[in-house]
């Protein structure tokens, strides 16, 4: 879904729980993301509903979304964190999480964030190759720790159904260890007396439109870690898929969540859901600079681009564009583009869109995960503030950044 229960029209404007958006860029300007924490705790509760089978645990992927207040809202309603560096584990402290709650991923982790982690007493930590459990196993010693948690994220060679970018499961991806080399590991864990391997990890990608691929990737898993019990817990990551485009349903949950259950029975189960919970809590507003007509085309100039919203170029990822107020007026072929020297620099093409003119106030759908945490300062663009509503009170949780921030 688009639109749903928290972000739709009302009166005609586009509003987020019990707030008129427009009001909200009237104070704070364009561009800026705005998250509905309503909308982030709704989709967790259907989450853990659709998935209550499996008895998993969620741990929220930070990668999607750092935002403190949003981070703060998924502690409060009991979820873990899936963190991928040093400055994610700060940041999911930082909200309140116990350190315990946080599992630590990542294919090059280096010495001080092993350390970090270890000190900080993470509840796992995903270790995806020798020369890191090498790290571990002695920065354990150096801590006088007797049992660090570490699951082994397993490269189960399985081809995910996503964009190739978003493929992370295959033969030939840089992540995760082969099931012989997990296997050397746990027949070997003399060499490891500090390290606590009780958990097998796996992440395939993300936007998982089949099933199938991950009941594969789990068929594999379950096949190496029957022969290990100290095996008890099975991290199967994230990647379950949103719909990005009108009309689109994502597949429901609850099939393959009856499949992981059968499968996983004796087990404890961690999941690291990241897009499913923020994606469409949250939305990125444009203001419509110019408008140019060349070559045949419409071309609307907005003071969005790549630098605050990077999924069309590096994906081709879509996002529905819908204007703050509701507009009735037939549609016409439009280029929306963004202000950055790239030609990539194209936030839709040939969309359907109302006409629009310079000042006018559109927004980009579906934001919420992989937006702002991918933002950059590419041609010295200050990142956009994020502002988080709740009912019907909104704040500014993270402020714009000034020019004189990237110096
Ligand atoms: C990115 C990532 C996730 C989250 O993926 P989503 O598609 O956002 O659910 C989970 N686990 C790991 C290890 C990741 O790298």
């Amino acid at each position: 879904m688009v639109f749903n229960a928290s972000i739709r029209y009302l009166h005609e404007r586009l509003t987020i729980d019990d707030v008129d958006l427009e009001s909200i860029v009237n104070e704070v300007g364009t561009p800026a993301y705005v998250y509905s924490l309503a909308r982030i705790r709704d989709n967790l509760g259907r989450l853990k509903a659709a998935l209550a089978p499996v008895h998993a645990c969620l741990h929220f992927s930070v990668k999607a979304n750092g935002n403190l207040d949003v981070l703060r809202t998924l502690r409060d309603a009991g979820a873990g964190f899936d963190c991928v560096s040093g400055g994610e584990i700060f940041r999911a402290l930082k909200a309140g999480a116990a350190a315990e709650d946080i599992v630590f991923a990542g294919v090059g982790k280096t010495r001080a964030e092993i350390e970090y982690a270890i000190n900080s007493g993470v509840g796992w930590i995903n270790a995806e190759n020798l020369g890191e459990l090498a790290h571990i196993e002695a920065m354990a010693a150096e801590a006088g720790l007797q049992a660090v948690q570490v699951a082994l994220r397993l490269n189960p060679q399985v081809t995910a159904n996503t964009h190739p970018y978003m493929a992370t499961g295959h033969g030939a991806a840089k992540f995760g260890l082969t099931c012989d080399v997990i296997r050397q590991v746990l027949n070997d864990q003399q060499r490891y007396p500090r390290l606590d391997f009780a958990g097998i990890h796996l992440h395939i990608g993300s936007q998982l439109g089949d099933s199938a691929a991950t009941l594969a990737a789990l068929d594999k898993l379950l096949a190496l870690a029957r022969d290990f019990p100290q095996i008890t817990t099975i991290n199967l990551g994230g990647g379950l898929p949103v719909a990005y485009r009108f009309g689109e349903v994502p597949p429901a949950l609850e099939p393959l969540a009856a499949e992981v259950a059968r499968r996983l029975k004796p087990y404890s189960v961690l999941l690291e859901p990241g897009r499913s919970i923020v994606a469409d809590a949250g939305v990125l507003v444009a203001e419509v600079l110019y408008v140019k007509r060349q070559a045949g085309q419409t071309f609307v100039i907005v003071d969005v681009s790549m630098a605050e919203l990077i999924r069309p170029a590096l994906y081709g990822a879509h996002h529905e564009i819908v204007p703050l107020r509701q507009a009735y007026d037939e549609t016409i072929s439009t280029q929306v583009v963004g202000p950055v020297c790239e030609s990539a620099d194209v936030l839709a093409r040939d969309r359907d869109l109302p006409p629009l003119k310079p000042g006018d106030k559109i927004a980009l759908m579906t934001a919420g995960a992989y937006g702002m945490t991918m933002a950059s300062n590419y041609n010295a663009r200050p990142r956009p503030p994020e502002v988080v509503v709740d009912g019907d009170r909104w704040w500014v949780s993270r402020r714009r950044e000034a020019i004189t921030d990237m110096i």
